[in-house]
């Protein structure tokens, strides 16, 4: 849709120009993705954008210590690095398993940017279960010219809610080799075959033995459950239920009941355990 507020539109095209832009950015004045979001609903508020689509950030970067993502990336470049071509990594077809989660058309997924996904926030944000399975590590920018790290699994702190300070730009992910090396396994549910994520889970298995359990979509923010080896079935349970009282409770919004979402939980969460032994 139109956005008959705005104003302004900024086209940075180098690293400068963007960081030059980052201290006038505030409600009025956003960044913009791929616009699959900020174009999808009326932003009365806003009078101006900063398209970060012109910096032509590589949107993958392969090296010895892991996957860098950048934050434009989009969901179709992320699903079509081919897991065949880095064997090394058996974690990678999970990247294309988190695209699929988002359940908009291939159209969508040749403009949605990772970045976008990430900093949107919303629970079924697909790229932050990614994100939190992998251990994935947010590069932000902030406008007085520095750069911090940051979980992204920390990153994301409730619906629609990040940790990102006003002028603060989500510049990368770096998702490091050890997690790309595990096996993984990921879970959806939604109320129909075509919904929005309710429940979205993603689970890696290292060499080592060491098991990682990412709980998205279910909570209003992402829960990361790691423990040394493979839990039992009871005490995989138990660590899920006492996830409502330190991640917000079971979430509730017109894609799933609290309760539905809870048993969806510990079903689909037995399903990764059982197909990561
Ligand atoms: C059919 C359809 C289905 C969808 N399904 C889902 C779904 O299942 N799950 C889901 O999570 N979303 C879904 N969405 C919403 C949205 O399309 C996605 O979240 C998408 O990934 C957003 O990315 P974008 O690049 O288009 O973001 P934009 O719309 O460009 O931006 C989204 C927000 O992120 C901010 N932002 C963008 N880039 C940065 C950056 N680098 N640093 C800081 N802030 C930034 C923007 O200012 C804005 O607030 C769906 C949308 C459609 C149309």
């Amino acid at each position: 849709m139109d956005q008959l507020t705005v104003e302004t539109l900024d086209r940075p095209a180098g690293d400068d120009e963007v960081r030059a832009l980052l201290p006038g950015l505030g409600p009025d004045r956003v960044l913009l993705g791929g616009g699959t979001f900020l174009f999808s609903v009326p932003q009365p508020h806003v009078r101006g954008m900063v398209d970060l689509t012109a910096t032509r950030w590589p949107p993958l970067t392969v090296a010895d210590d892991g996957l860098t993502v950048a934050a434009t990336a989009t969901l179709a470049e992320l699903a079509d690095l081919d897991p065949a071509a880095h064997p090394h990594w058996p974690a990678l077809p999970l990247l294309a398993a988190c695209c699929e989660a988002l359940v908009g058309s291939r159209k969508i997924w040749h403009v949605a940017t990772v970045g976008g996904n990430i900093c949107l926030a919303l629970p079924a944000g697909p790229m932050i279960a990614l994100a939190a399975a992998l251990d994935g590590v947010a590069v932000i920018w902030d406008p007085a010219g520095r750069e911090r790290r940051e979980p992204v699994a920390d990153l994301v702190v409730g619906a629609q809610r990040t940790t990102l300070a006003p002028g603060e730009l989500l510049r990368s992910v770096h998702l490091p080799a050890a997690a790309l090396r595990g096996r993984t396994a990921l879970r959806k549910a939604s109320l129909s075959p075509l919904g929005r994520s309710a429940v979205l889970l993603a689970g890696r298995r290292d060499d080592d033995g060491g098991f990682t359990l990412a709980v998205t979509a279910a909570l209003p923010r992402p829960a990361v459950l790691r423990r040394p080896g493979l839990p039992d079935a009871d005490g995989l349970a138990a660590d899920l239920d006492a996830l409502a009282h330190t991640h917000g409770g079971w979430f509730d919004d017109p894609h799933g009941t609290p309760e539905w979402r809870h048993a969806m939980t510990r079903h689909l969460a037995e399903e990764i355990r059982t197909e990561l032994r």
